[in-house]
């Protein structure tokens, strides 16, 4: 019997592709081989945002399918996409298993598909192949999503996914309050997508029956609520970057290193760490008010502005920024974040709260300022706020703008009540404990890795 082979699929986002990435490169340090499987559109950028010494092409087999889209067409539409995806993915997935027994010495033994891409699981039950469903995001956003068919029977939602009373609701008495108008598919600010996505939620509800497990990117330690309400769900998180074995995890756009060296240079504990993930789009109003915000702290910051977020307008309007904020701060296109958020330099994370980055700021002990945007972030920054209590959210004006003055008064809070900074460090030793010999994390990833090899 060859080695076993595990065809990996995320969903073609960037919070996506990074955790099953580095979920891929840590199979590979067990001795698996990996094809790891991205649309077309999503491999190119990949490609291109690799750095030189980058090695994770020898690590994993990178290959790509089509997604259904024509090549100009807006992939932030996540409605279309997963329309197009379901349309025209299934097929391409299912002859590429096919090919891969033809011409490889070893054939896929098991799929591991993102769950939003729960169609794979499917392909994998009609060829016979192991399925496992990943999925990237908390534990208590999946069980509200299997708690879908009780919602709509309880007259919470309509079978559409309408939100049909607003107060809040719990799923278990021992997880937090959930407001309807935040569940992640009512507050995507669009009613087509949201009806696309709610569908797509109702058909993963499906799919997932056919996995033979489901794994989560997690730790019992932050979700325990949520994990003994569905306890088929297996948390095997944090899921972080190995540095040592892959340079990159799925990068869509080139990491800049600089900003490490310029950390060097910063006084322990002292920087403001800026960043709102690979979706989020500011008005230059919002993004104004910001920069005043972080100049008024008088505190050294670094900035992530991504380069798909600067229109010409906005560009000339940042070079105004930038001269105004002088060496104080630093603005870069993309980070190596979690190298960033583990460097000692860094005393809080601004962010918009999406999974990803509240499991690396949780994971390096790092307290939060809470600006999110939609989907999950609002019950991220839940967690964040009112359950773990390592951070403080940031509350809008009258005229639904953040302040400078609200900025400037939540840092100072947040870095002068040294009681965040003690939780966040409680939280950091408890995730990573998770992580280490007979933590919860540690014996699903082992029992997980030994089921695959049989
Ligand atoms: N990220 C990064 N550099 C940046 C900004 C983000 O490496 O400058 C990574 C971050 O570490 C995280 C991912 O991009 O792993 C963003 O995922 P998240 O779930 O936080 O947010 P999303 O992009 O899905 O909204």
């Amino acid at each position: 019997m060859g080695i076993p082979h595990i065809l990996a699929i995320p969903y073609p986002v960037q919070g996506h592709v990074i955790p099953l990435m580095e979920l891929s490169l840590q199979l590979v340090k067990h001795g698996f081989k990996v094809t790891f499987v991205n649309t077309e559109f999503i491999h190119k950028r990949v490609l291109s945002a690799l750095s030189k010494e980058d090695n994770v092409g020898e690590l994993i087999n990178l290959v790509s399918i089509p997604d259904g889209m024509e090549p100009w067409e807006d992939r932030s539409d996540l409605g279309k996409l997963s329309e197009d995806i379901f349309r025209v993915m299934p097929g391409e997935l299912e002859k590429l298993v096919k090919d891969i027994k033809r011409t490889d010495d070893n054939e896929i033994t098991c799929i591991i598909a993102d769950e939003n891409m729960g169609w794979a699981l499917a392909v994998a039950e009609r060829l016979k192949i192991k399925s496992v469903a990943f999925w990237p995001a908390s534990a208590a956003l999946l069980a509200l999503i299997f708690s879908i068919p009780n919602l709509i029977q309880d007259g919470v939602l309509d079978s559409d996914g309408t939100i049909l009373r607003s107060e809040t609701i719990t799923l278990t008495s021992k997880m937090p309050a959930m407001n309807p108008n935040q569940f992640s598919w009512a507050s995507l600010g669009n009613s087509n997508t949201e009806r696309i996505i709610f569908n797509l939620l109702g058909e993963t509800n499906r799919t997932v029956k056919l996995a033979d497990r489901i794994i989560c990117n997690t730790s019992y330690e932050l979700e325990p609520a949520a994990l003994d309400f569905f306890p088929e769900i297996l948390p095997i998180g944090p899921l972080l970057a190995d540095h040592q074995l892959g340079k990159s995890s799925g990068y869509f756009w080139p990491a800049d290193t600089s900003c490490l060296t310029w950390l060097d240079q910063q006084p322990d504990q002292s920087v403001i760490y800026v960043a709102f993930g690979s979706f989020t789009i500011f008005d230059q109003k919002q993004f104004g008010e910001l920069a005043l915000g972080l100049e008024v702290t008088k505190r050294p910051f670094l900035w992530v502005v991504r380069p798909d977020t600067m229109d010409e307008k906005s560009e000339v309007f940042l070079k105004v920024v930038i001269a105004r904020i002088g060496k104080r701060g630093r603005m870069v296109g993309w980070t190596p974040q979690q190298a960033v958020l583990n460097h000692p330099s860094v005393g809080c994370f601004l962010s918009h709260c999406g999974w990803n980055s509240t499991m690396e700021g949780v994971s390096n002990g790092v307290p939060f300022l809470c600006w999110p945007y939609f989907a999950d972030q609002f019950l991220n920054q839940t967690y964040i706020c009112d359950v773990w209590k390592v951070g403080l959210g940031l509350d809008k004006d009258e005229t639904g703008i953040i302040t400078r003055g609200e900025i400037m008064k939540k840092v100072e809070k947040l870095l002068n009540d040294k009681v965040f900074k003690e939780r966040a460090l409680i939280h950091q030793e408890m995730v990573i404990s998770g992580t280490q010999y007979n933590g919860c994390s540690n014996k699903n990833m082992i029992n997980f890795i030994e089921w695959m090899e049989m």
